[in-house]
């Protein structure tokens, strides 16, 4: 019988497998035998060829391989369809780990298949209703697209399984950006969502991401369950969450500020469908701009939501980054009503919690001002964190006010 394609490992692949960590990268394969294609199963193997794991290769990534199983007899080189059986395994177990909220009548939209958290690296699906739409983020997830559109629809019954596979990360795996049904008609038009007793509108085939921020939901619930009575400044709103959330919680004003034309009239479209556009003011800008001008004006506020888009792509970028989400924190400070609350968010895995709290130190102290943390806010139960993997923990945010 020959030998599967092997990629050896140097000590520090083997170290950093040994930790959790299911990324291998070019540094760390000392050889690859066999000549694996793109996405094609791989051994993993310590120098002497002992068994360490299965991983989906990508020669052209410097992202070389990415962990999928740690047992060796999960897959069976030799018998092509075992990975079809790996592939409904980690399926069906995405979806028994979101039982709950597949029956949760509060909302009908989240996420059912996060990527490496899910032990299916790079591919992640999301539900809206009964629209899926799948992103394929490595080559591995490449190869099992369409098997995986297949299995969710005879699974879910969904009225579309729709591909936004247009994330800059393809272009790393050499893979080229590809949107457009795999199953079913594209839905005309956005697709009607509810959560939390509110109605939003996705664009699945334009909107960022893949349509909805659907990693918010529960801080938005958290952050409108405080917001009675409040005036709020929603920075970095997109289409209009945290706002809606707020005002229906009984918020007495939003200001919402965004640079995208695009998703002000989406937010405008979600406040009216909601009824409550009358306590809403939307404003197109570079919230940079606007937190000066407001500070110019002596205008202030008694919430204010800060979300920005991920401003540390990378590791090496952090430092930049953290000086910026300081900058916004610290404008943000001084627009606070006495008593006001500041709930600040970062989606840069790069910056880690303990890091964010930091940065909001900096912040306050060049504020003149002390801040209690009122909550440490996370990403959901659909957006699971790996231990091991510190990438998968992105998202995080503090609820604070100035004492
Ligand atoms: N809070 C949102 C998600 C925010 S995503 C929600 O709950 O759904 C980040 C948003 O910041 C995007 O909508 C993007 O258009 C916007 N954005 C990025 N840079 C900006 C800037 N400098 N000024 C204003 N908006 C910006």
């Amino acid at each position: 019988m020959t030998e599967p394609a092997t990629l050896y490992l140097k000590p520090s692949g083997i170290k950093a497998l040994d930790r959790g960590h299911p990324w291998i990268f070019s540094q760390a394969v000392a050889k690859a035998t066999g000549h694996p294609m793109a996405g094609q199963t791989v051994r993993l193997a310590d120098k002497t060829g002992g068994f360490k794991g299965w991983a989906w290769y990508s020669p052209q990534s410097g992202l070389r391989a990415r962990l999928i199983d740690r047992r060796p007899e999960a897959l069976d080189p030799a018998r092509p369809e075992s990975e079809d059986e790996w592939l409904t395994e980690r399926l069906e177990a995405a979806l028994t780990r979101r039982r709950a909220l597949l029956q949760d009548q509060s909302t009908n939209a989240f996420r059912l298949i996060n990527a490496e958290s899910d032990g299916l690296p790079g591919l992640v699906v999301d539900a809206y209703a009964d629209c899926l739409v799948l992103q394929a983020n490595s080559s591995g997830a490449e190869k099992v697209k369409d098997r995986t559109a297949q299995w969710l629809a005879g699974r879910l019954e969904p009225a579309c399984v729709f591909e936004r596979s247009d994330a800059d990360l393809r272009r790393r795996e050499g893979l080229r950006p590809s949107s457009g049904p795999l199953i079913g008609p594209a839905p005309q038009g956005p697709v009607k969502i509810s959560q939390d007793g509110a109605v939003f509108l996705v664009d699945v085939s334009d909107g960022q991401k893949t349509g909805f921020y659907l990693d918010q939901r529960q801080n938005r619930a958290f952050v409108a369950a405080r917001a009675e009575g409040l005036e709020v400044l929603d920075c970095f709103c997109y289409t209009g969450g945290f706002s809606v959330q707020a005002l229906k919680q009984g918020a007495r004003r939003a200001v919402l500020v965004d640079s995208s034309a695009r998703a002000l009239a989406l937010a405008r479209t979600h406040l009216q469908l909601n009824g409550l556009v009358e306590r809403a003011d939307l404003v197109q800008a570079n919230v940079h701009e606007v937190l000066r001008t407001y500070r110019d004006s002596r205008r202030s506020f008694d919430l204010i939501i800060l979300d920005p888009p991920k401003l540390a792509p990378t590791k090496g970028q952090a430092a930049k980054a953290a000086r910026a989400y300081k900058d916004l924190n610290l404008f943000a400070l001084k627009l606070l009503k006495p008593g006001g609350l500041l709930a600040t968010f970062s989606c840069s895995a790069a910056i880690d919690p303990p890091y964010f709290q930091e940065i909001l130190l900096w912040a306050a102290l060049d504020a003149g001002l002390q801040i209690q943390v009122v909550a440490r806010l996370s990403q959901p139960e659909d957006h699971p964190i790996l231990i091991g993997f510190p990438e998968s923990e992105y998202l995080k945010g503090l609820l604070c006010r100035p004492v």
